[in-house]
Order: structure tokens, then sequence, then C-alpha cells
């Protein structure tokens, strides 16, 4: 099945954009300390301008938009938004105009961070205020841009298309894992679907008995959020894509919003004892908004024994570093 998988994959329009298969590291001193054998697979090394979880999602998301006659891309997120700067980067390297429109918000000044790097790369970016819906406000910009002669593609948050490609980005990273000789018990990641999904949806194609567990860097209330039903349809329209069934139900969908602590893109204590941990054992860094919290629903795992001595887990490591340097004073040890 795995050929079949690869040979599906190959026959969508696609990009050349990250630095694949990502390595999949042992962790022996963490295993040790926590009696289950973790791995953590490095999408945060796809290589792109700091790496993460989109670099991969964008070499379909952007081939699919070129194959489409796209001349420009829109997204709009969070300031500190680490698919914006994924974006940017690959816009620069494809030589496709992005534009980005990133909320005003709490992490916008002084610039650093993600947002300092998608400065770096060449996109127009115009701020937004943050009670602005960014789906309205990409689709206004769309439109403004057809209005001028210019085919815009608009990706993330509202585009289901855009989604459901980032998923089968997702079912390729499975792929990759198991071709590294791992046949993990449990697979734990931050995600807010698409992600999820690929991964879910790999394990179902190959037959494996994988638990996937998703950790969700937001609540229900954020407007980005995507309850289990949409990323179970995300997973089937990935499979649809590739020619393929999947009996994805929303019941199959576990995705935890109990790690989030006070809210999206604020630190929890919980996300800086994972980030000291996984940094202490392993030399490894995680970031305190997406990783940092996936990583720490795995350790509250581990701790409250729900996974059986022995197990297999990786963590599917999606990236964000660049947000270390934007949350400096949050990470930085106090007297
Ligand atoms: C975007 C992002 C996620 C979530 O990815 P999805 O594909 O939407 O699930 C997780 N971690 C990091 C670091 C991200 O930037």
């Amino acid at each position: 099945m795995i050929t079949t998988v690869r040979e599906r994959l190959a026959r969508l329009p696609r990009v050349r954009l990250a630095h694949l298969p990502t390595p999949l590291d042992a962790c022996p001193r963490l295993s040790a300390a926590e009696g289950s054998a973790i791995s953590v697979k490095r999408d945060d090394c796809t290589g792109l301008a700091f790496g993460g979880n989109k670099v991969r999602q964008h070499e379909y998301v952007l081939g699919d938009a070129i194959a489409q006659g796209a001349d420009c891309v829109i997204q709009g997120s969070a300031s500190q938004s680490n698919h914006s700067r994924q974006l940017a980067a690959a816009g620069a390297k494809l030589g496709l105009e992005v534009f980005l429109l990133p909320k005003r918000d709490a992490m916008s000044a002084p610039v650093q961070g993600n947002h300092l790097v998608s400065h770096l790369l060449g996109a127009t970016i115009t701020p937004i205020d943050p009670a602005e819906s960014s789906t309205r406000r990409k689709d206004e910009l769309a439109a403004r841009l057809r209005e001028r002669g210019r085919r815009p593609y608009v990706v993330g948050m509202g585009a289901t298309r855009s989604l459901t490609l980032a998923a089968l980005a997702y079912v390729e990273a499975l792929v990759e894992i198991v071709e590294a000789g791992e046949a993990p018990d449990w697979i734990f990641v931050t995600s807010q679907g698409s992600t999820q999904a690929g991964l879910q949806l790999g394990c179902e194609l190959l037959g494996l008995p994988t638990r996937v567990v998703g950790v969700n860097p937001m609540t229900a209330a954020h407007e980005a959020y995507l309850p289990p039903a949409q990323i179970a349809a995300l997973a089937r329209g990935a499979a649809e894509l590739l020619g393929l069934a999947s009996a994805i139900e929303p019941a199959d969908v576990v995705n935890l919003t109990g790690y989030v602590g006070e809210g999206y893109g604020v630190p929890s204590a919980e996300s800086l004892a994972a980030i000291a941990t996984l940094g202490a054992a392993e030399g490894i860094l995680l970031d305190p908004v997406y990783s940092g919290k996936g990583f720490a629903g795995l350790l509250d795992h581990c701790s409250r024994g729900l996974l059986a001595p022995g197990e297999r887990v990786v963590f599917v490591h999606t990236g964000g570093l660049p947000a270390l340097f934007g949350y400096a004073d949050a990470l930085t040890p106090q007297p």
C-alpha cells in the first residue's frame, strides 16, 4: 500500500520546497525518563526559512495554485504566524507574489520572531485590526485583485481546498515515518486539523492501529478552530484527492483543547515546562505557542499512565521556533 500511496501522491501537482524526508530522531534519555519509546519526527527541519509543517504542506498547496494559473497568494493570520512566514519564503522561492494580512495584535510590536522574518522575505504586508475576520479580509483582497486582472489563490483558514491539500502532505509524512522503520502505537501532534487529518489518513490507508492524538493550540472559541467533524472531513477529502477511500468519522478524531491554557498564543506553564524538558533531555527546541503545548499533552499522557510501558510514540514536531524570540520575556527564567 505504501507504493500505491506514493504513486497517488506523485500524480498531484507539486512544487519542491522542503528537505525531505525529515529525520526521525530517537530520544533515549527522554524515553528512559518517561517509560515509553519516544521519537521526534523533525518537521521543524523542513529547511526553508526556519522550517516547520507549512513548508511540507505548501508543496501541494502551491503546486495546486500554480496548476490553476495563480499569480499571487493571500494569507491572513496572527502577527506571529508560522504559516505566513513559510508562505512568504515559499513565494520568494517560486517567484509567486505573497500578500499577508497579519493582525495588529499583542505580538505585533516590537517586530520579532515570525513577524520579523516575514518582513525579510519580500511579501506585501498589510496589517489589519484584530477584531476583523481574516477570512473576510482575504476574500475582499482576492476580489480586488481579480478586478485588476490578477489571479489570486487564497490559503489558510476558511480555504478548505488548501487545508485539504495540506492534509495530503501529512499522509506523506506518515509514509516517511513507516519507511524509517517505525510503527508507532501513538502519534502526538499539535494540530488545528490538516496535519492531524493527514497523519490519521496515512495510518488508515496503511492499516496501522496507531492512535493519533492531536493537541489543538486554540479553543473552540477561536475563529480558526476546526471541530473533529471538520478534521474528519479533511481526511476524507484528502483521500478523495488520492482516489482512495477513507472511513474516518468525527468520533475517530481525538483532538484535545485541554492544553491551550489561557488562550491561543499565550504560553502556558505546561508548555514552558515541556520546552525545558525536551531541551534538557535531547537538545531539541520546542516553541511556546504550538509544539510546546502538543509536547505538554504527550508528557501529561505519560505522567497519567495513559501509555503502556514501552509503547512506541512518535511526536511530530511541527516547528514554530522563530516564536521563541518573539516570546523571549515569557521564556526568560524569573529570579
Ligand atoms: C500551523 C501550525 C500547526 C498546525 O498545523 P495544522 O496543519 O493546521 O494542523 C502546528 N504547529 C505549528 C508550529 C504550526 O505553525
